[in-house]
This record gives C-alpha cells, structure tokens and sequence, in this order.
C-alpha cells in the first residue's frame, strides 16, 4: 500500500524544508522536518556533556523526551517539554548532527519517531530529509530528490539566515555544507542517495514558485 506521504530528500540547503512546508500548506498536509528530529538529539546529547554511545543517546532521547510534536500544520521539535525550533539550528548542533545521525541505533529510534508522528496527522504528510524515499517511507506516494548547485544552495542558506553574501562567507558555508553532505552520504547505514522512483528536480535554475508547483502537481495526481 502506498502512504499519503511526499518525500524529499536532498542534500544540504537544497531547499527541501522551504519547498516542504509550501507544497504540505497547497495541499492542506503537515510539514515533517525530519532533520529537526536529528538536531534535536544532538542538542540534547551535547547538552548532557559527555561523549555517548547511540544506545545512550537513545535512552536519554526516550526519558527527556525528544521529540516532534504534532501543531496545526506541522510538526515543532521538543526537548524535555521545551520548544527548542531556534537552538537546533546553531552551529554547534550543525557542526555534530551528521555524527550523531550516523549511529544505527539513533536511527531505528528516529525511524519510528518519524512513522508515528507522520501517522498521528490525519491528512497525511510531507517528510523531508536525506531518507524519507529510501528507508522511512520507501511506499511514498511521491518521492522528490532536490539538488541544486554547491555554491547557490549556500548563497540561499546564508540569505535565510540573514547573513552576509560576500564571496568569502559562500565559500566557507559551501564548504562546511560539502563537509555534512560527504558525511551523510558516505555514512554505513541510510546514505543521502536518490530513491528508487524518485522524481530528480535540479532547483539551481528554477524559482521557488516553479519547483513547488512542480512537487503539488505530483502530489495532486499520486492522490486524486
Ligand atoms: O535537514 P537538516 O540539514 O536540518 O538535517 C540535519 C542533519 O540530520 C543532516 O545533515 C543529517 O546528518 C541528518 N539527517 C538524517 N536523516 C534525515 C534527516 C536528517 O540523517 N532523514
């Protein structure tokens, strides 16, 4: 059975979250920012101060807990009951995230995270990440990998994060995004790789109302 589920995955700042939340609000489904739930348990492992195994990073992601919790249109990570949507994104959880995702078991718990959250929205969801296609929902109705050029998706990063554009700052966050994309693709379990049946959109030329319009046609045919 196919789930009402649109997944894109891609690498770093291609621009799945944006295109995510835009398609999941045309088509009246919640946004699931699957990477949220992996800062999050970095945040809360960093947080704790000592180097831990993934089985520990599990347990204390269970007893906090961490989490994704369910609010009109999308999903807000949790840390022990707090909102941490702003923390998750400093560097000094972005600088480990790709560390802690890679051990296996962080993963089955992220895993059935991820399932009982998307299965919690009535309408269904659609589910970002580096994964969705190939190992959380390999049964999406739609699968998008979103790419676009090194220097472009940093230049849009920086912009996003209200930071300056100067050719030197593009080219230190294009190489740092190079850095986590070499790790996430190159990791033994759950690889950044584009899914079987997945739909290849280059966004490096397109704006931002065409690429999106492109994954809402997918999604309207896959479930009409
Ligand atoms: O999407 P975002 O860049 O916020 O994801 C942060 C990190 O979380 C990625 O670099 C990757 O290491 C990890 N991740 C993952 N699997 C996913 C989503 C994110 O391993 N499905």
């Amino acid at each position: 059975m196919t789930s009402r589920v649109i997944a894109i995955d891609g690498p770093a700042g291609s621009g799945k979250s944006t295109t995510a939340k835009a398609v999941a609000r045309r088509l009246g489904l919640a946004h699931l920012d699957s990477g949220a739930l992996y800062r999050a348990a970095t945040l809360a492992a960093l947080d704790a101060g000592a180097e831990m195994s993934g089985t520990a990073i599990v347990a204390l992601a269970k007893s906090l807990p961490v989490r994704l919790d369910l609010t009109d249109d999308g999903f807000r990570p949790e840390v022990a009951g707090v909102d941490v949507s702003t923390e998750i994104r400093t560097d000094r959880v972005t600088e480990r995230v790709s560390e802690v995702s890679a051990l296996p078991e962080l993963r089955v718990w992220a895993n059935e995270e991820l399932r009982s959250a998307a299965a919690s929205h009535p309408r269904g969801v659609v589910m970002d990440g580096r994964d969705i296609g190939t190992v959380v929902f390999p049964d999406a109705a739609v699968k998008v990998f979103l790419v676009a050029n090194g220097e472009e998706r940093a230049r849009r990063r920086l912009l996003q994060m209200g930071l300056s554009t100067d050719s030197g700052s593009v080219r230190k966050k294009t190489e740092d995004m190079a850095e986590r994309d070499r790790k996430d693709s190159s990791r033994a379990v759950a690889p950044l790789t584009q899914a079987d049946g997945a739909v290849l959109v280059d966004t490096t030329n397109l704006d931002f109302e065409e690429q999106v319009d492109r994954v809402v046609e997918m999604g309207r045919k896959a479930f009409s």
